[in-house]
C-alpha cells in the first residue's frame, strides 16, 4: 500500500511532470471491476490524514465508490477493571474508516494507470540487489543507485524509496540499524457476522491479559476481528470449530473473569471523585455488538513485532511506511504512518524538482528522517508501553492504568490531543 501511495503520489505531482518513476512490485496486479460480496479480511482503520493523503493522488473517490465503512466513536476498555475511553465527534466529521486493503490497493492501482506515462509499474518483479554510489560499498562506477532485477534486469535512479516492508531488504542493503523487537503475540484476523443489524459506527477494543480483541466495523451486520493473544492460543483460535470459535470472541468482550473486588471498588472511588469535579466529563458506556458467525475461510494469524530504523535516509535511499517503523496494531496505526511518511517525503521531494535540486540529496531527505522520527518515534513508544502496562494483572498497576484511563476519559481537551495526534 506504502509503496504504491508514494508512487501515485509523485505521479500526479506537477512538478514531478518530467520525472520518470519505477515501481517495483513483487506481487501481482491487484484491481477490482467491482468489489466481492465477501468481505477481506486484511483491513486498516484509516484516519482522516490519511484519506487527504490518497485524495490528493484522486485514489479516495475510488475507495469511496468501491466499499468503506466510516466510524464515529471508538470506545476501548479494560477487562480487569470498569474503566475506559471513550474518544467521539461531537460534530458529524467521521473520526475514521475502515477499509479493506485490498480496496486501497485497487484505488490506488486505478489511480497509478492514470499516470502510466510517468509511472511504470513492474508487477511480479523482484529487486534482487542494490549497488549504492557509496565508496564504502565498493562500487564506483556510477553516481546512482542500481537496482538489479530477479529476470536479470538492471535499473538505476537517482533516488530509491524503499516501501519494502517489515523485513526490508533496501534497508539491510543499506546497513541501516533495525531496533526490533517480536511480541510474545500473533493477531488473529477474521470477518464477523453480527446477530443483529445496527448502525454499527464505533469501533471497540478491549485489554485482555493476554492482549487487545478489536471489533472493527465493516457495514451494518458485520465487524473485522483483530485479536492480538498468545502464538499458542492465536494457534488454538484458528484450530476452534466455528460455534467455539464465535464464543470465545463474545467472552473476551462480555466476560468480567478477570475483575478482583478490590480494583473494581478503587475504581468506582475514584470515577465518582472525578464525576463531581467534572459532570459532564464521563462518556456513556455503549455495550457492543454480539457476534453470531465467521466468513469460512476468513481466519489467518500475523505474528506482531517492534521495528524502528535508526535512519531513515542515506544518500539516494529512503525507507518509509513498515520497512521504516512497525507497530503493534492495537493502535491501528502502522499504514497510517506510512502515510503520514509518504505526505511528508513528496513535500520535500516535491519542493526540490520545482528548485531543480537533485532528488537524492541528503539536504532536502534529512528534513522528511527529521519530521517523521518526531511523529513515529512517539507513537511508537506510546503503543509499545500500552502493550506493555495492558499486558499486566498485577494490582498496583491494574490500579494505576485504572485510574490513568478514567481520568484521561474526563478530560476532553486530553482526548482531543490524542485524537488530533492520531488522525493525522
Ligand atoms: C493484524 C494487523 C492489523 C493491522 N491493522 C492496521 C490498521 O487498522 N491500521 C493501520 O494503519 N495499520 C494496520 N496494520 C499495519 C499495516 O498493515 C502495515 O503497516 C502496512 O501493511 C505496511 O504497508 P507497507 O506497504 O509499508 O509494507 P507491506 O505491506 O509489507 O508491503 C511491502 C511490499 O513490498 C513488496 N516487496 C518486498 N520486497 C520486495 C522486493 N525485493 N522486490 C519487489 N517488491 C518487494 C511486497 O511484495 C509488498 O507489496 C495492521 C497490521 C496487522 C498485522
Amino acid at each position: 500500500m506504502v509503496g504504491s501511495a508514494m508512487a501515485a503520489v509523485l505521479g500526479h505531482d506537477i512538478h514531478f511532470h518530467d520525472k520518470k518513476i519505477a515501481l517495483l512490485e513483487a506481487g501481482p496486479r491487484k484491481e477490482y471491476d467491482h468489489v466481492p460480496d465477501s468481505y477481506s479480511n486484511r483491513v486498516s482503520s484509516i484516519s482522516p490524514g490519511s484519506a487527504t493523503l490518497l485524495s490528493s493522488c484522486g485514489a479516495w473517490d475510488h475507495v469511496c465508490s468501491l466499499r468503506l465503512k466510516p466510524f464515529r466513536r471508538m470506545q476501548v476498555w479494560d477487562a480487569c477493571s470498569e474503566a475506559m475511553i471513550v474518544f467521539e465527534k461531537d460534530d458529524l466529521d467521521d473520526m475514521g474508516y475502515i477499509v479493506e486493503n485490498d480496496v486501497i490497493m485497487s484505488a490506488l492501482t486505478k489511480q497509478l494507470d492514470a499516470v502510466a506515462d510517468r509511472v511504470e509499474v513492474f508487477y511480479r518483479s523482484k529487486a534482487v540487489g542494490y549497488t549504492w554510489p557509496l565508496p564504502s560499498h565498493g562500487c564506483g562506477t556510477s553516481p546512482w543507485v542500481q537496482v538489479e532485477l530477479a529476470d536479470g534486469r538492471r535499473l538505476q535512479t537517482k533516488l530509491l524509496i524503499g516501501a519494502d516492508g517489515h523485513n526490508s531488504v533496501v534497508r539491510k542493503e543499506a546497513e541501516i540499524k533495525n531496533i526490533e523487537h517480536q511480541y510474545d503475540q500473533s493477531a488473529v484476523v477474521a470477518t464477523l457476522h453480527l446477530s443483529e443489524a445496527t448502525d454499527n459506527n464505533v469501533a471497540w477494543q478491549r485489554f485482555l491479559p493476554t492482549g487487545p480483541i478489536a471489533l472493527l466495523p465493516l457495514s451494518d451486520t458485520a465487524s473485522s476481528l483483530v485479536w492480538s493473544t498468545s502464538h499458542d492460543h492465536a494457534s488454538e483460535l484458528l484450530a476452534m470449530d466455528e460455534e467455539s470459535f464465535v464464543d470465545s470472541i463474545n467472552s473476551a468482550f462480555w466476560s468480567n473473569i478477570n475483575h478482583s473486588d478490590f480494583i473494581d471498588t478503587a475504581g468506582a472511588m475514584f470515577r465518582s471523585a472525578i464525576s463531581l469535579l467534572k459532570p459532564l466529563g464521563t462518556a456513556v458506556r455503549q455495550l457492543p455488538p454480539s457476534v453470531a458467525g465467521v466468513d469460512a475461510e476468513s481466519r489467518a494469524m500475523f505474528p506482531l513485532g517492534l521495528g524502528h530504523a535508526t535512519e531513515y535516509v542515506r544518500p539516494r535511499v529512503a525507507l518509509i511506511g513498515d520497512a521504516a517503523h512497525r507497530v503493534h496494531p492495537l493502535a491501528g496505526q502502522g499504514v497510517n504512518l506510512g502515510f503520514g511518511d509518504i505526505a511528508c517525503l513528496a513535500h520535500h521531494l516535491s519542493a526540490a524538482a520545482f528548485n531543480g535540486s537533485d532528488l537524492g540529496s541528503l539536504k532536502h531527505l534529512l528534513k522528511f528522517e527529521t519530521e517523521r522520527q518526531r511523529h513515529n518515534v512517539s507513537l511508537l513508544a506510546a503503543t509499545d508501553m500500552l502493550k506493555r502496562l495492558y499486558s499486566t494483572t498485577l494490582a498496583p498497576l491494574v490500579l494505576l492504568r485504572t485510574w490513568g484511563l478514567q481520568a484521561t476519559n474526563a478530560l476532553p481537551p486530553v482526548k482531543e490531543q490524542i485524537m488530533a495526534f492520531a488522525s493525522k
